[in-house]
């Protein structure tokens, strides 16, 4: 028994030691765990913290963006409204407009209808003026033919332009010119050409050896011809008291041909046919100019040979007519005798440019069937080359 007791005893002991060694291990692990759980909960309370803050920064963020959106959103709609507002001021700004100048273009056309009509009615007017003026019903021209032209207002008369009709400086010059809108006198510039006046002008090197060919009297056969021609289609429309035509070699001189007619309206008559028809291969440009005296305008010292300018001479240096006709020193009623010493070659007058025909000095006759021949024979070829 007592050994027993003794074994129960150690047992007790031991069975309480294990009991206290577990109630401690128990405590520990239970003081362990405590611990683990209050770490995880202030690492949870972290996390969460964390979260939240994040979720804080997304939402502020997300709230920025939205705001900016918004504000971007209404600039965008206020500036398509204000574009909208510019595109319809301008719609009713272009409408307007338009009206306007609809409106204007109305009464443009009104006016401009207007004036036609009143042009229409002044021409038809002028028209019936002048056809009673050329019929001989009226005495005095239309009023809307009778003024002058000036070049240059108000300044000083040019004295060759007052005495010539023509001036080296054309309507360039400095001083005024002075144009009559109808007159007895009707001026060709430039209109009788031969060959001894153009080159002369030209190729002054060589005019010794031109001159030669064309002597003085070949020259002057050409000159009767032209005579011949000229004055008898200007004859046509009555009678002319003065006929002059220049030999000057001067550009703005040379070739000019003056026809003075007794009648006005006998000039105004030969302007309207004559005027842009062709003679000799050459267009006749016409036009009305006073010459208020032959003396003046003619140089004095082209008929005593004393001029020393020579055909460079500014006034007219004229050729001598043929029997001395319309001469200044004969009356103008002795001057006017009907001449027809040669026929003239009517012919050569045209609607239309012809090349002047080379003259032979046969008779008259035979020299006019020749030229007739070499005109058809011109044509013939044109109308060849035409079909070519
Ligand atoms: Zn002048
Ligand atoms: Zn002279």
């Amino acid at each position: 028994m007592g050994r027993h007791s003794e074994w129960r005893r150690i047992a007790k002991r031991q069975r309480r030691r294990k009991i206290r060694v577990q109630q401690a291990q128990l405590r520990d692990s239970i003081l362990e765990d405590s611990d683990l759980q209050a770490q995880q909960q202030i690492l949870d309370n972290l996390i969460e913290e964390q979260i939240i803050l994040s979720n804080k920064i997304e939402n502020e963020k997300w709230l920025q963006a939205e705001k900016n959106y918004m504000d971007n959103w209404e600039k965008l709609q206020q500036y398509k409204e204000r574009l909208l507002q510019e595109k319809m001021e301008q719609k009713i700004k272009l409408t307007l407009e338009w009206e306007a100048e609809k409106e204007r273009r109305k009464i443009e056309e009104e006016k401009l209808k207007q004036i036609k009509e009143e042009n229409m009615k002044k021409h038809q007017e002028f028209l019936e003026n002048l056809q009673k003026f050329m019929a001989g019903d009226s005495c005095e021209p239309p009023k809307e033919l009778n003024y002058v032209c000036d070049t240059r207002p108000g300044a000083e008369m040019c004295t060759f332009f007052s005495k010539t009709a023509t001036c080296r400086f054309g309507d360039q010059c400095s001083r005024n010119h002075q144009y009559p809108s109808i007159s007895n006198v009707l001026l060709a510039k430039n209109f009788y050409a031969h060959f001894g006046l153009d080159n002369m002008f030209e190729n002054n090197e060589y005019d010794a050896d031109i001159m030669l060919e064309y002597d003085e009297n070949e020259t002057y056969k050409e000159f009767e011809e032209f005579f011949c021609d000229v004055l008898t289609e200007f004859e046509k429309f009555g009678k002319i008291v003065q006929f002059k035509v220049c030999k000057n070699y001067e550009k703005h001189l040379r070739g000019n041909t003056y026809i003075e007619y007794a009648d006005l309206r006998c000039a105004v008559a030969a302007y309207r046919f004559l005027n842009s028809r062709w003679y000799g291969g050459r267009q006749l440009s016409l036009q009305f100019c006073n010459i208020r005296s032959w003396r003046n305008a003619i140089c004095g010292l082209q008929a005593k040979q004393r001029c020393h300018k020579g055909r460079s001479c500014n006034f007219l240096h004229i050729f001598r007519n043929p029997n001395n006709l319309f001469s200044l020193q004969k009356l103008p009623e002795e001057n006017y005798i009907p001449r027809r010493r040669t026929p003239p070659r009517s012919w050569r007058w045209s609607e239309s440019p012809e090349t002047e025909i080379p003259k032979d000095t046969k008779s008259s006759r035979e020299s006019n069937d020749e030229e007739k021949k070499n005109r058809e024979r011109r044509r013939s070829h044109k109308r060849k080359l035409r079909k070519d």
